[in-house]
């Protein structure tokens, strides 16, 4: 969890690698439905170009059916899902229905200032949907994924307007899930003002201790 901008898909990325865990991200699997141009991505556009969270009832539907394709041993790893208390209340009933749980929940830290400067920086592929910063974290060449060469673009809720709607948004309907995830004792706060690499090394330290308590 975390602020739009504060590396939840660059930090995911490592992590899925690292832990071999399938991707389960609401916003890519809504970009893919526009792409299509079904009836899903265009019921989604509207909301997701201005900034406001997809109607629950959507949202929930996407993850059951992503959780439906897994294998029951497979690991994932959810990004920017649960964003409101009613999506992580019912997730708990979609795990409990098929006999999973949470093992770890990450919440990534970063002011407003910092996310807007951010945001209006980032680049991404559509193709594998890394995401570049033009003056932090460039890609090799100019305008092409270091990965695939594919052309990055701008996201389409990449404009200032629209950033600010969605960290309002944040702060009003997913701020509040860390005080309802805090008393699992789960939850690990990261600082995530930091280089990229210093944030990678401090959860995956935190992560492997985790796990190795789990067994
Ligand atoms: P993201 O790529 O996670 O920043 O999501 C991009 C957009 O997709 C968001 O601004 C929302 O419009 C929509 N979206 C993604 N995940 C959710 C979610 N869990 N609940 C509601 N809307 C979502």
């Amino acid at each position: 969890m975390g602020p739009p901008g504060a590396g939840k898909g660059t930090q995911g990325a490592y992590l899925q690698e690292r832990y071999e865990l399938h991707p389960l991200s609401p916003g890519d699997l809504l970009r893919a439905e526009v792409a299509r141009g079904s009836a899903l991505g265009k019921e989604a556009q509207g909301y997701m170009n201005s900034g406001k969270l997809v109607p629950d009832d959507v949202i929930l539907k996407l993850v059951a059916n992503e959780l439906d394709t897994l294998g029951e041993d497979r690991g994932f790893l959810l990004d920017g899902f649960p964003r409101t208390l009613a999506q992580a209340k019912a997730l708990d009933g979609l795990l409990l229905v098929r006999n999973r749980a949470l093992r770890a929940i990450v919440l990534m830290q970063l002011d407003d200032e910092v996310i807007l400067q951010r945001l209006s920086q980032r680049l991404v592929c559509p193709k594998c949907k890394l995401s570049y910063n033009v003056v932090d974290n460039p890609p090799q060449v100019e305008g092409r994924c270091d990965q695939d060469q594919s052309e990055l673009i701008q996201r389409q809720d990449d404009q200032p307007e629209v950033i600010r709607k969605r960290l309002e948004v944040y702060h009003e309907s997913t701020a509040p899930l860390a005080e309802y995830y805090e008393s699992s004792g789960l939850l690990d706060k990261i600082n995530a003002d930091q280089p990229i690499q210093a944030i990678k090394e401090q959860l995956q330290k935190r992560l492997d201790e985790r796990l190795k308590k789990d067994g």
